[in-house]
């Protein structure tokens, strides 16, 4: 009998904030495929019995391309497991579920998704920034980062940089400088609040907060690193260390 694949947030860091369907299709796994973007709290949880499978890729560090993930995670399933795909925050947002879940359709492949917290909503959160405010924005724009540097960009700049909501950046520390310049040259007040918190939920977390025009200088004397959230917009100011 085929096996079924549950691609699976693990939410933004931390077992607390796994849901309890994560983590009843993790128990039951006969193979997890993995990262490290749902950190050690949660990767030290999974269960012994569970055959565990390091696919690595976040960071530009892809050790294994997606391609392989999508036709091991069916020949698995082919083959009668139960397969979890475990992922950082949730599956569909810039997960690449939504790809998994497409290529397993086509093989026939029983598939679910099990939402997470996604990070770009919590880590803000956590520290205190509410992505949506009555008084600061009544809208929020998920963005990744990788668009910036694409001369023929899938999102829409001069939009984004007149849009009065707040912005909210996955992916984006090595772009900061095209990130800064695009929304400027558009048209966005360069005074513009903006925060960064880099490994939210983690022991390490960061917080910098500095204005879109300073963003750039403040990526280079402080060296921002992956995993990161950029928010950009009026709701920074209620952040409290
Ligand atoms: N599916 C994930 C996002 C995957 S893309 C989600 O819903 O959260 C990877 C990006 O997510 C990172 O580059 C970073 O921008 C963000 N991210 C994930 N976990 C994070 C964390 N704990 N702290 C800060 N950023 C995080």
């Amino acid at each position: 009998m085929t096996g079924k694949v549950y691609l699976v947030g693990a939410g933004p860091g931390g077992l607390s904030l796994l849901t309890f369907r994560a983590r009843e299709v993790i128990d039951k796994a006969d193979v997890i495929l993995y990262d490290q973007l749902p950190g050690e709290e949660i990767l030290s949880s999974l269960p012994a019995k569970a055959e565990k499978i390091d696919v690595g890729k976040w960071g530009g560090h892809h050790t294994m391309p997606q391609e392989e993930i999508e036709s091991l995670m069916v020949r698995l399933a082919s083959a009668g497991k139960n397969v979890v795909r475990l992922k950082g925050g949730d599956p569909f947002v810039f997960g690449r579920g939504g790809e998994e879940m497409e290529t397993l359709r086509a093989a026939g492949i029983p598939v679910e998704a099990v939402p997470g917290i996604t990070s770009g909503i919590a880590v803000p959160e956590s520290v205190g920034i509410p992505v949506t405010h009555r008084d600061f924005a009544s809208s929020v724009t998920f963005i990744t980062g990788h668009e910036s540097e694409k001369e023929e960009s899938a999102i829409d700049w001069a939009w984004l940089a007149l849009s009065p909501g707040t912005i909210v950046i996955y992916m984006g520390v090595k772009n900061i400088p095209q990130i800064s310049t695009r929304l400027i040259e558009n048209g966005m007040d360069s005074l513009t609040k903006v925060a960064v918190i880099e490994n939210g939920f983690r022991e390490n977390q960061r917080v910098t907060c500095t204005t879109l025009e300073e963003l750039p200088a403040k990526a280079e004397e402080v060296g921002f690193k992956a995993p990161a959230i950029i928010v950009i917009g009026e709701v920074v100011s209620l952040y409290r260390g």
